[in-house]
This record gives C-alpha cells, sequence and structure tokens, in this order.
C-alpha cells in the first residue's frame, strides 16, 4: 500500500506505515490559521478523499494537527465576513460547512484533534466535530467561541455540538460571553478529553487515541437534564435576563437570539445544529455586526503600530498616587520590573499594596502573587532610573514639579529609554522646554481606573520624531494595552470629547432635569454609563480641572463647584451628584419619557461633534483611529461603530 501524500494551498495530507492519516492545517501567507472558504473547499476535497482512504482500509484514523506555532486555527476568515453577509451567498455556504463537518464526523475511523494556542470560534466547532480532542496545557491554549463580540454565534455547528458536550448551561455560558477557556477549564467543561504538557506530544497521544478507538463522551444525563422540558424556558428566561443586564436586544441582538434557539431547540443537540443556520443568517448583515467587525479591524490595526524590535523589561515610575501606583501594579502584573518612587516610603506604601490586591484578583496562585510583588520594587531615591527601559512619570499635575523631575534626571538615562509623562492637561511642549533633548519626551496617558481601561493615547509633542512614538506604542502593547497616538493638544483626544457631554448633562442637570433620566437616556442611546455617574466615577475634582484646562471652567456659583467645594467628589468620595454605597450610585426612579434613547443622541451630540473637531485639526490621524480611541476610551457604543460612523449612518 503506497503512502498517500497530498498538498494543498492550505492543507497537507500524508498517511504513515501504520495507515494514520495526518491532516494538518497551514494557512497560506498568514501567521494564524483561519478557516476562510478556500481552506473550506480544499477540506472538502481531502474528506473525500479520506473516505476514499478509509473505505478501502488504507487509513485507520485520522489527526488533524495545525502546522503554525501561534495556535490550532483562531476561527473563520473574519476578513471575508462582509462579503459573506450577503444573503445569496451565506446559507448556502454554511451549508456547505455543515455537511462537511458531518462528514467528518460521521467517518468510521477515529477523528482526533490536537490543539496548541488558539482554538476559537471556527476552529473550535471543527474539532468539536472530530470524535476526541487533546489539548495541550499551557499559558498559550486559549478555547472558546468568540462570535458574540462581533454579534454573531457560531454558525458552524458549535451551538449543538458544545451542547453535546458540555451540557447546555456551561455551554451556552461559554457561547453568550464569549470567554476564551485555559485548556484545564475546557477540560473540566468536557470541550477537550484529555491535556498533554508540550505541543510535541500531541502527536504521540493523539496517535496512542486512534490506535485506541478512543472516543469522546457527550455530557452526563444529569448536565443534559438542564434542557429538559419546562426546565429548558426556565433556563433561557434566567440567560435572557442576564444578557439584557448587560447589553440592549436592539443594540446587540446575537445572545438573544441564540437564546431564542436554545428554547426552541436546547434538549436536541442535533435539531439545535438545524436550526442553526436560519437563526445565523440575518445577525451577519446588521449594522450591529458589521459595526462590531470595523471595531475589530481597528483594534488589530492598533497592534501593528508599536516599533519593531523594542524590548522592555525595566520600568521606573515616579509619583505612587492614584495613577503611578496603578501603573506600576500593572507594568509588574504584566511582568515588568518595576522600581516605584515618591517622596517618601509612607507614600510609595499604599500603592504596593493596592498591587497586591490586584495580583490576587488577576493571577491564580499564591506563588505568582509573591512572584508579582518581587517584581515591584519601592524606590524612594529613584536609584532605577538610571536601569530603567521606561520612566513615566505621574506625580501632581504642576508644571514646574514635572519639570524639575525631567531636569534631575536626564542626565541619568540610559541610551534610548523612553522618557514619559502621564500628564493629563499640561502641554507637552511646556515640560519639555527644560530638557537638554526635547524629543525624548512623550506622553503615555493612562486612564483611571488602570487596570480595567485599555486605551493609553500616546502623545505626540511638536519635538517628537516617529522613533520615539513608535517606542512608546511598542511599550504600551508590550503591557496589554491599545495604543492611540493623539497630538498634545488640550484634552488629548477622550477627555477633550468627553467633558463637554458631561458638562452639557451637568448643565441640564442644575437647570432642573432628572440626572436619572439623563444617565437612563445616554444608556438607552448605547453608552455604557450615563454622564453625571461618569462625572462622579472620574471624580468632580478631576472633572473641574479638566473642564478648567478645556476653558469650559465650571462656574463658581453652580451646584457643581457647591459640591466640590463641600468635598462631595463622587464615588470616591461615598457622595457627589449620586450618594455611593458599595461602589454603587443610589439612584431615584427614573421619570417616564417617551423616546429615552432619542434624549440619549441628544446628549452625546456634543461628543460627537468635538470628536469630527478632533479629526479636522489633526489632533488623531484619521477618523477611524478617533472612532477607536473614543470607544476604548470612553465606552462609546461599539455596536454603532463609533462616533463618526455613527454619524455617518444618520444614527449620531
Ligand atoms: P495623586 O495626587 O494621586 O498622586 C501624585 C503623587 O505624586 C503623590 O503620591 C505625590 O506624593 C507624588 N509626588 C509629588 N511630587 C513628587 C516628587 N517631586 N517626586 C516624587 N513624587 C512626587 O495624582 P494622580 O491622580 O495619580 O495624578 C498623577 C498624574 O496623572 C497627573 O499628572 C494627572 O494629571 C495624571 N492623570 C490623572 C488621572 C486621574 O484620573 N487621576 C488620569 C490620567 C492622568
Amino acid at each position: 500500500m503506497a503512502a498517500q501524500e497530498t498538498t494543498t494551498k492550505h492543507w497537507r495530507f500524508h498517511t504513515d506505515v501504520e495507515r494514520l492519516g495526518w491532516l494538518t492545517i497551514d494557512t497560506a501567507g498568514a501567521g494564524v490559521n483561519t478557516l476562510s472558504r478556500e481552506a473550506i473547499m480544499e477540506l472538502e476535497t481531502l474528506v473525500a478523499r479520506i473516505e476514499d482512504l478509509v473505505s478501502s482500509g488504507e487509513v485507520i484514523g485520522v489527526i488533524l494537527l495545525s502546522g503554525k506555532d501561534s495556535g490550532f486555527i483562531a476561527g473563520a476568515d473574519i476578513s471575508e465576513f462582509d462579503a459573506m453577509s450577503d444573503f445569496s451567498v451565506l446559507p448556502e455556504a454554511l451549508k456547505r460547512t455543515h455537511a462537511l463537518f458531518a462528514r467528518i464526523e460521521k467517518l468510521k475511523v477515529p477523528v482526533v484533534a490536537g490543539i496548541h494556542g488558539f482554538c476559537l470560534g471556527g476552529g473550535l466547532e471543527l474539532a468539536l466535530a472530530c470524535h476526541y480532542r487533546i489539548a495541550v496545557n499551557d499559558e498559550k491554549t486559549r478555547i472558546g467561541f468568540p462570535e458574540v463580540n462581533l454579534g454573531i454565534f457560531p454558525g458552524f455547528g458549535g451551538t449543538g455540538r458544545s451542547i453535546r458536550q458540555a451540557g447546555p448551561v456551561d455551554a451556552m455560558q461559554i457561547m453568550l460571553t464569549g470567554k476564551m477557556l485555559k485548556a484545564g477549564a475546557a477540560r473540566g467543561l468536557n470541550l477537550v478529553d484529555k491535556l498533554v504538557r508540550h505541543r510535541d506530544m500531541l502527536a504521540w497521544e493523539a496517535r496512542k487515541a486512534v490506535l485506541q478507538k478512543r472516543r469522546s463522551r457527550p455530557a452526563p444525563p444529569v448536565k443534559r437534564a438542564m434542557a429538559l422540558g419546562p426546565v429548558r424556558g426556565y433556563l433561557a428566561t434566567k440567560m435572557s435576563e442576564e444578557a439584557g443586564k448587560k447589553a440592549r436586544k436592539e443594540h446587540y441582538p446575537a445572545p438573544f437570539a441564540l437564546i431564542d434557539l436554545f428554547e426552541a431547540h436546547g434538549n436536541d443537540w442535533q435539531a439545535m445544529i438545524r436550526g442553526e443556520i436560519d437563526a445565523f443568517v440575518p445577525l451577519m448583515g446588521t449594522d450591529t455586526a458589521t459595526n462590531l467587525r470595523r471595531v475589530f479591524f481597528a483594534s488589530e490595526g492598533l497592534k501593528k503600530q508599536g516599533a519593531k524590535g523594542a524590548k522592555f523589561a525595566r520600568v521606573h515610575v515616579i509619583g505612587a498616587g492614584v495613577m503611578g501606583g496603578d501603573i506600576a501594579a500593572w507594568c509588574a502584573l504584566r511582568g515588568m520590573a518595576v522600581t516605584l518612587q515618591d517622596i517618601d516610603m509612607e507614600r510609595i506604601k499604599p500603592a504596593l499594596e493596592r498591587g497586591k490586591a490586584l495580583f490576587k484578583k488577576r493571577l491564580k496562585s499564591k506563588r505568582e502573587v509573591d512572584t508579582a510583588m518581587l517584581r515591584i520594587e519601592a524606590d524612594p531615591n529613584g536609584k532605577g532610573v538610571a536601569r530603567a527601559d521606561v520612566i513615566i512619570e505621574a506625580v501632581v499635575e504642576k508644571l514646574e514639579v514635572k519639570q524639575a523631575i525631567f531636569s534631575g534626571i536626564e542626565d541619568q538615562l540610559k541610551p534610548g529609554a523612553i522618557l514619559a509623562t502621564n500628564t493629563s492637561s499640561i502641554e507637552l511642549e511646556r515640560i519639555a522646554e527644560e530638557l537638554k533633548n526635547p524629543a525624548r519626551l512623550i506622553g503615555l496617558h493612562f486612564f483611571n481606573p488602570v487596570a480595567q481601561l485599555p486605551l493609553v493615547e500616546v502623545i505626540r509633542s511638536s519635538f517628537n520624531s516617529d522613533a520615539e512614538i513608535g517606542k512608546g506604542a511598542a511599550f504600551a502593547l508590550a503591557i496589554g494595552k491599545s495604543p492611540v497616538v493623539v497630538k498634545s493638544a488640550p484634552g488629548f483626544l477622550v477627555n477633550r470629547v468627553l467633558m463637554p457631554y458631561m458638562l452639557g448633562a451637568v448643565k441640564r442637570v442644575e437647570a432642573g432635569e432628572s440626572k436619572e433620566l439623563l444617565d437612563a437616556a445616554a444608556v438607552a442611546f448605547g453608552m455604557p454609563m450615563g454622564p453625571i455617574e461618569l462625572m462622579d466615577t472620574v471624580g468632580l475634582d478631576v472633572g473641574q480641572s479638566v473642564a478648567r484646562e478645556l476653558g469650559q471652567a465650571v462656574p463658581a456659583e453652580s451646584k457643581f463647584a457647591g459640591l466640590v467645594n463641600a468635598g462631595k467628589l463622587g464615588r470616591k468620595s461615598g457622595e457627589g451628584f449620586y450618594k455611593w454605597v458599595d461602589g454603587k450610585a443610589q439612584k431615584g426612579e427614573v421619570p417616564a419619557h417617551a423616546d429615552l434613547a432619542g434624549l440619549g443622541r441628544e446628549l452625546v451630540q456634543p461628543l460627537v461633534d468635538t470628536t469630527e473637531v478632533v479629526v479636522e485639526e489633526g489632533v488623531v490621524a484619521n477618523a477611524g483611529l478617533a472612532d477607536i480611541g473614543v470607544i476604548l476610551g470612553t465606552g462609546f457604543a461599539p455596536f454603532l461603530g463609533g462616533p463618526l460612523k455613527a454619524r455617518a449612518d444618520g444614527r449620531a
């Protein structure tokens, strides 16, 4: 019997002396594997070939692996989704893929998937159509269904097959949240059958699985019972309530459509798969899905900005207050060695404690927490400056203090080290003017709370060259943040667009309108939080000083100024416009209003207008960048694609 070997553009297939068929996906011209239409069509041909080899007894099992270091399969090819949204194309394409995956499932020999790295979306759906799954149990493996983030749900049979494997409650949970699981968690949910320690053990373990004819078992009856009879209806209602807390159906229809599908067919995984295409097709071309794809590509685009080859290991942060302390902790969490400087130890201690709390929340074991704590060092004398690859100043917002600090350290810097300020409002040129080399200073503007907000504005002064800015962006990426380059101009991007929106709402409240109504209206429009609650969250004192910097000073006789003078600074002091208990604003009734979303749209006008101005002035390079920056920095309705896209679509 001659060994078989076939190579297509995206796949390789060969048989060995043991009559095992080795199928490897290796997407041409890309760093990660995706299931493009072309890859799926090639797979159809290969599966037909495998069916023949199985019939003739030349193949006794198939092993599916990835040829890429980056992982198994990251999903369907999202760059094809716009074209695929066409109703004349999509149902047929989905039917073909469904039929193909069913043929794989029906092969009379064991089909085993070996998973490392990313196994997401369509990749997981293909793995679930195999009979047995082995995954590498390391930090890099990520298994899940991120489709909801793109306004859809799994469409290659993953809805039914994940329910078959994990049971309805867990499967729906992972599809509704888009959460990516590590290998151990995926094993716990029965999405994976076996774990191995290293990638180089995958092939061997898969071979054993084939020879021993191992087959995955479906979820046990006790789990499946949750989808039977009236329990399913009850479960569906609960899921809708939960989904409704996070998003509105009119803004994000996909989770609700998935719950409807589950309510109709969740007791029968095959019926779920049969119903999947009809439920899926209408979602793909919605404005929400189109805009979420745009946001996805814009965020991916941000990742390509950083200077190539820049390496960062040591960070020195000056100022251990709200921002400096949290920036230092974040950098340590992300693996940097950090020195943290302030006037004395007493001021550094609370920051270290907050750092420990962050590590405990984000890291699994005590050992990891202890190691992270070792990475952050109190440094009242600034010894870390000379060794640091990145220096971030986050002291009080006073020009002369910042100037003195930079002049004091300029001669100690390592060649090529990034020198950055976290100033919110002072022009970079003014801070840099005392430096011998003012081109060195850039802005790295983080947002509060640092651990939660993904955006870092990389501020470019008129002295900077592309080199400094590229390095700044690379550093932001290295600590897992999303950099948007913004010119040094008052308020940069995010504060500049937020302030007129928040102040506009404050003015209306001062004129007698209900703060609850305005906040509810903004949320109905699609903002994550209303403008008054946001002002309380940011802090009225911070809001007041940013407003002043932007030439929109709050009048001394206003209620706003009164609150600041009375120390009612918002969430942090327990009271601002709202009273705050356990981190929650205590809100009264929302008065009835005929068009809540319309009112919300009216409230965000100043934000959208200002974003237009910012682009016109060249503060941000283009509308796409402004949109993604405002989404990441303010939470502006992602389903609308950002303020400028929303305006172009006549929706803001
Ligand atoms: P903060 O008052 O909480 O902390 C400032 C810290 O700097 C204090 O611990 C203080 O002791 C220290 N400090 C003052 N002079 C110093 C010196 N000479 N050497 C070393 N340390 C010194 O202030 P913050 O809110 O963390 O703001 C810090 C910077 O970050 C400011 O430039 C601010 O504009 C900017 N920022 C603040 C926010 C925010 O929401 N708070 C957001 C983004 C940027």
